[in-house]
Order: structure tokens, then sequence, then C-alpha cells
């Protein structure tokens, strides 16, 4: 386990230096190198660490994209996996951000895709994930909760004689997940226009 070099926290965003060093930092301090290294006032987008939405605690990161910065809320429980995100413009503020973040994650709570009995809902989100604990090495998650291949089948056996559409999209990080960056690939003083138009 490797520790953020500025706060002392489990690092988990590693990158390799033009100078041949390695430096690890934390999620959010590796937010504040990233907008420092492409132009951006980092104090624009301070935020509060964690939000708490329907009785549940997630933790408020942001990454910086060429398009905007995208928020996530991960969940704090290991149990359950929930993780929310939103790409807002360099103009908002990280307060506002965080707002739009909570209704974001708000209406995803609401939305559930297996009923109290077992069954699929009409419409829904599920992940895939990879998962070394099964024999299909599979994970499905819906609703926050970890469900084995075997077990989606049996939903989809109460959905017999029906059809489903779906459509795959890109998903977010786990909350494990670790980044491995090679500052010499990553773009420098590109922003510097975007946080400020005029
Ligand atoms: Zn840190």
């Amino acid at each position: 386990m490797q520790q953020c070099i500025l706060c002392g926290r489990q690092a988990n965003h590693h990158i390799a230096l033009d100078s041949g060093e390695k430096a690890h930092y934390c999620w959010p301090c590796f937010g504040v190198w990233e907008c420092n290294r492409r132009g951006l006032d980092p104090s624009r987008y301070s935020h509060p660490e964690k939000i708490v939405v329907s009785g549940k605690t997630f933790s408020v990161y942001y990454h910086v994209y060429s398009e905007g910065i995208r928020y996530y809320a991960v969940g704090d429980s290991k149990k359950t996996y929930l993780i929310y995100s939103c790409l807002l413009p360099f103009e908002m503020d990280g307060m506002s951000a965080t707002a739009h973040l909570r209704n974001i994650v708000a209406e995803a709570l609401k939305k559930k895709a297996l009923s109290k009995d077992g069954t699929l809902e009409d419409e829904g989100f599920i992940d895939i994930w990879y998962s070394e604990g099964t024999s299909s090495h599979l994970a499905i998650i819906i609703d926050g909760k970890w469900y084995s291949i075997h077990d989606f089948i049996e939903m989809l056996q109460a959905r017999q004689a029906w059809r489903m559409h779906f459509s795959f999209e890109d998903t977010y990080p786990q909350p494990e997940s670790e980044w491995f960056l090679i500052e010499s690939h990553m773009p420098k003083d590109d922003l510097k226009s975007k946080q400020n138009p005029n």
C-alpha cells in the first residue's frame, strides 16, 4: 500500500513522472494535482468530502476530463456497490456540482431494478463485473447488491416469453480501483481558457 505524498492517506493514483520518480496521490489530492497541471484553479472545485442521500453515505471525488469535470459519488458501504457520476462544465463550482450530483444519486436510488419479490422490473440498470469468487468469474450487480450469473438466470426465468432490449454503456471505476498514469502522456495547460472563458 502506497501513501499519498501530500496527506498520507492511502494512495490510488500512481504517476510515473518525467523525472523517473513515482508520485502517489490519494484521489482528492490527485484532483488538485490534475487541475494545477491542466491550468485550472482547483479551489473552484472544492466540495464536501461526503454526502448523505436517503440515509446512505457517499464519498465525493472528481476527475478532470477535456470536456469538463466528472464528479463521482462512491457509496461507503463495502457490502453494496453504488457509484454514480456526472460530467459538469468547468465553469460550475464544486458546491453547485455536489448539489447536482446529490440529485442524480437521489433519483437513481429511487429506481430499483429488482422488485421486493426478486423479479426484474420492466426497466433498470445492471452492472457486470469480473469476480474471482464465482465459477463463472462474473458478478452481476443490481441495486448495489452482488449476484452470481446463476441468480441472474433465475431472475430471467421469471421473465420467460418476454423480450429484453438492452444497451451497454461504459461504467464507473470500482471503489478499490487503482490508476497508473504516465506524466509524459498526460496533457498540460490545455484547459486554461475553459475555466474562465471571458
Ligand atoms: Zn492525499
